[in-house]
Formats: C-alpha cells, sequence, structure tokens
C-alpha cells in the first residue's frame, strides 16, 4: 500500500482522530482528508503543467500538511519552505524550480512571477469533494523536493519518489520499533528531519505535535508545551535536545509517556546521549544517519548503555548494512579501521537527482550493476561491527602544511570533562588558514578567569594531539547559534565572534 493509501485507511477507521496540533489548533484526520481534497480540486481547475512542482510556504500551520497532501493528490510534489529561508533564496528557488503556484499559510508578498494563493481560501469551500485517486502521485513519480544548501553556493533541489518515500517510512517503523502514539514535530519542513515524524505518523493514525519557532524561542511556553504533549516519539537535531536538556527539571517526571527519542542530522554526543540516558531511563535513544540525498535516514543505531560504556564516540550505523558501505577509489569497502566516504546504496536514494541540475546529479549519484547510490562525502570508518562517523571529506584541511580533520579536533576538545560542545572554526587570511580557533560551551561556567581556564584546557590538550592541531585562541559561549534547520550555524557563529 502506498502512503496516501495508507493515510486513507486511517481516515475511515478513525475520522475524528487527531492528526495534528500545533498550541491550541488541532485538525482530525477527517478534516485533514477534506481539506486536502478540497486543495487538489482547485489545483486541478488550474490545469498547471503535468508533475510541476508546487511550493508550500509557511510555519507550522496545519494548513501546510493539508497542503502538502492537497498537492500529492493532485498529482504534483511539493517543495516545502519555512518562514526562516531568507526571502532571496525563496524567490531563487520559485525561480529555478519551475513553480508556477505558491501555496501560503502565512504573509507572503515577495515579488515573484509565479500565482501566490492563500491555502485558507482554497480549502473554505463547505462543499464534499473528490479525493482524485486517478491523479495521486504514482510510487515512481517524485512526492516531495527538498532544498539543501549546495557547495556552488546555490540550493540544490533533491528530488524524493513517493517510493523512496514508502521504503524510507517502512524502514524507520521497523528498525526503531515505532507505534502509535503522540509524535513530536521540532524540524521546520523545508528540512527532512520533518519527514521522519510527519509521515510515520500519519500512516500510523497517531497524532503528530508540532512546536513552533517562537515556542522554541521561549523557555517556559517550550517546557509548557512540552509538558502537555503526551509525547511518546521524540525527533530532533542532537542540538535542539541540548537546549531541552538545560533545563535541570526536564526529565522522565515531566514527559512520562517519552519511550523513544530519534536523532538525526549532526553527530549526537556522547554527554548528550548519556545525559537522556540518565534522565529517561525507561526510553530508547537512537542516532540515525542520512542525507537528505537519501531519504532523510538509512542507519539507525540504538544508543545502549553498553555502547556508552564502550565508545566515546557514538556509531551511526553496523557493518551489517546493506546501504550503508565506506568506499575509497578502488574498492566499495574498506577493511577495519580504514577511513574512507561512505556510499549510500538502495531504495531510498534518490532516483531523479537534483532537479535541472543533470552536471552535479552524475556528480554524486552513480548507477552501478542496476543499483542506484550516491557518493555522501562523508568520512567513516568501521570498527568492532560499527561504522563511526568521521567528519565531512571537505572538513580536512591544511594549516602550515599539516593535514588534519576540523572534526577531529574538535571531538578531542569534547572528550575533555569540563567541556560540554566544541567547534573550531579555520581563520583565513586571503584563500590560506593561518590558525584555529575554538569556541567552546562548558559543563559548568568558568571558575577562574578566562585566562586561566584556555591554559589549564591547553595543557589537557597536550597529551591528546600534536601542537600543531591545538587551536591558538578558545572563546567561551553559553549556547551554539543554530541554523534554520536546527544545526550548529558555523557561518553566524565565526561572525558574531568576530573570526
Ligand atoms: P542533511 O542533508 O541536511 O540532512 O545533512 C546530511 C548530513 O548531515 C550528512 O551527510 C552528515 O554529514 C550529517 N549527519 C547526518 N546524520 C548524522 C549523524 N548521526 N552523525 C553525524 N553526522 C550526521
Amino acid at each position: 500500500m502506498n502512503l496516501l493509501q495508507q493515510m486513507a485507511e486511517v481516515v475511515v477507521a478513525s475520522p475524528n482522530k487527531v492528526a495534528y496540533q500545533v498550541g491550541a489548533e488541532v485538525l482530525t484526520y477527517g478534516e485533514l482528508w477534506e481539506q486536502s481534497n478540497a486543495v487538489a480540486d482547485r489545483i486541478v481547475v488550474k490545469k498547471l503543467p503535468k508533475h510541476c512542482p508546487i511550493v508550500v510556504y509557511g510555519h507550522m500551520s496545519p494548513h501546510q500538511i493539508i497542503a502538502f497532501i492537497g498537492v500529492v493528490k493532485a498529482g504534483h510534489p511539493y517543495i516545502p519552505i519555512d518562514i526562516s529561508i531568507p526571502s532571496d533564496r525563496i524567490i531563487h528557488i520559485i525561480k529555478a524550480a519551475n513553480s508556477p503556484l505558491v501555496l501560503t499559510s502565512e504573509p507572503f508578498n515577495l515579488a515573484i512571477e509565479s500565482e501566490a494563493v492563500e491555502i485558507a481560501d482554497l480549502i473554505l469551500t463547505g462543499e464534499k469533494t473528490k479525493d482524485y485517486k486517478e491523479r495521486w502521485i504514482s510510487e515512481e513519480e517524485v512526492f516531495y523536493i527538498i532544498y539543501t544548501s549546495g557547495s556552488t553556493g546555490n540550493p540544490k533541489g533533491v528530488q524524493i519518489s513517493h517510493s523512496n518515500l514508502m521504503s524510507f517510512v517502512h524502514w524507520l517503523k521497523v528498525n526503531c520499533i515505532l507505534s502509535e502514539g503522540v509524535y513530536l514535530n521540532q524540524a521546520p519542513y523545508s528540512f527532512d528531519l520533518s519527514v521522519m515524524d510527519l509521515y510515520p505518523s500519519l500512516t500510523s493514525g497517531s497524532k503528530l505535535h508540532a512546536i513552533t519557532k517562537s515556542q522554541i524561542e521561549n523557555a517556559s511556553l517550550l517546557f509548557k508545551e512540552l509538558e502537555d504533549s503526551k509525547i511518546k516519539i521524540w525527533t530532533s537535531t542532537p542540538s535542539f535536545v541540548k537546549i531541552c536538556l538545560m533545563n535541570p527539571q526536564w526529565d522522565a517526571v515531566q514527559m512520562p509517556y517519552l519511550t523513544t527519542f530519534l536523532f538525526c542530522g549532526e553527530v549526537l554526543p556522547h554527554q548528550v546521549a548519556t545525559a537522556l540516558s540518565e534522565r529517561f531511563p525507561q526510553a530508547k535513544i537512537y542516532n540515525l544517519y542520512g542525507p537528505t540525498e537519501t531519504t532523510v535516514a538509512v542507519s539507525a543505531v540504538e544508543i545502549t548503555k553498553d555502547i556508552l560504556l564502550r565508545y566515546k564516540q557514538l556509531p551511526i550505523a553496523r557493518v551489517t548494512s546493506s546501504v550503508v558501505k565506506i568506499a575509497d577509489e578502488n574498492s566499495d569497502r574498506l577493511s577495519n579501521g580504514e577511513k574512507g566516504e561512505i556510499t549510500v546504496w538502495g531504495p531510498t536514494v534518490s532516483k531523479k537527482g537534483y532537479l535541472f541540475d543533470a552536471q552535479q546529479s552524475m556528480k554524486v549519484f552513480k548507477n552501478v550493476l542496476g543499483e542506484r547510490m550516491y557518493k555522501t562525502g562523508d568520512l567513516a570508518y568501521e570498527k568492532d561491527g560499527f561504522i563511526f562517523y568521521a567528519g565531512r571529506s571537505d572538513f580536512q584541511i591544511k594549516l602550515h602544511g599539516y593535514r588534519m580533520e576540523i572534526e577531529e579536533i574538535e571531538k578531542q576538545i569534547e572528550n575533555l570533562d569540563e567541556v560540554m560542545g566544541c567547534i573550531v572554526i579555520p581563520i583565513k587570511k586571503g584563500d590560506e588558514i593561518i590558525s584555529l580557533t575554538a569556541c567552546v560551551v562548558l559543563k559548568e561556567s568558568i571558575v577562574e578567569t578566562s585566562f586561566l581556564q584556555t591554559r589549564k584546557l591547553k595543557r589537557l590538550l597536550e597529551s591528546r594531539m600534536p601542537s600543531y592541531m591545538i587551536p591558538k585562541k578558545i572563546l567561551y559561549m553559553e549556547v551554539f547559534p543554530l541554523t534554520m534547520n536546527g544545526k550548529v550555524d558555523r557561518k553566524r557563529m565565526a561572525v558574531e565572534m568576530n573570526l
């Protein structure tokens, strides 16, 4: 059964069940179905070019979800764009995707050539509408397109088909043992981490509880919302949960229904997983790994107490995985310990690659003996039957002729007992890297002066890494700034710290 058919079954069985909640607003499965039919209806009468993408702009309103489903029912892929995306980038995406229609659930007043329509106006029909089964996105067609940052400076539109998404949802439900309950959505819909809760939740008759940007920015609102939500399945970036952990009262007593943490998108630090396992002893913690190009995540390792005891760095996959492999130029699997690039294989790898960018697609997507493969640019190595992430190949730098991985230095600093998190920023003069600066969040605030604190940390580092790798400067921060996707924002940090 495809995802729309699975949702249709839930609608028939429990039309009055709540599908989505944000603040005090709720949407039942019956309303979601009817109102997305209305959206599909209004799109169909526009007679747009076949399969052209439709942009859906907004934040966490239920209208967003109604529009996503309405668009795919009308036979088009949708492009989710969150309010946090800068306007120049939005204009660029609409143009680059050749999207003739933008559906909006938040005020939208950018000068674009495409038609912009409020979703609210499309669903104020009152009449019974058809569900256009014959037009629904088929399994081979593109379901959504998510724009990720490109190394060229322009975002790339990753095309994910209905069958890519079906494979992902099925795999996630089986591997992380997901069942019905309340799912948390923290990530904006323009970030594919949101897909990790949206479709598993809607296809299992669960309630998706979304939290908004303004709730996240106001600690008392955030914790009140979390406490009232009865969340069972938690999906977020590690950076977001790190913010929650700063509240010492946030634990299993406040969130008694929580059984599962799903993390993806960036390194899950050991300290974060340890703190969670102490505060939520009954909950399972999964470290998931995957790029947008391979549909959200392709591997998951349950971080057990045993793993926390044995490894300082947490594994992202098992070597038995048939989809995550470590390769170099000459072989598709390296032996124990050697570092190589992660390639991802199998049914969740985007079949169509980047929208209107065959050149970039050819560089990273390959067809090998009938199998689709994506070259991630992530480095990893195998140990004890696990795969460990070893940074981006593009985070490799040269300083005074020495080759080093920025993330290796960060890891070494994070391994120090007093350090909660560390980001290392290369300082450049022209094109040349002349020194390194470490931005550090301490577990406890500095007791001495920052000069003495730095001297102490540098001394500890001397025994752990060569002196050329020890950052020249260490700056102390309360928290790291986050990108709109909830990952650590290295660029903003450099600007804020005048680096
Ligand atoms: P995105 O396409 O925005 O989801 O970013 C994907 C990238 O995030 C991957 O290529 C990795 O570099 C990084 N990433 C995702 N999951 C993890 C993880 N569990 N540990 C470390 N890095 C990760």
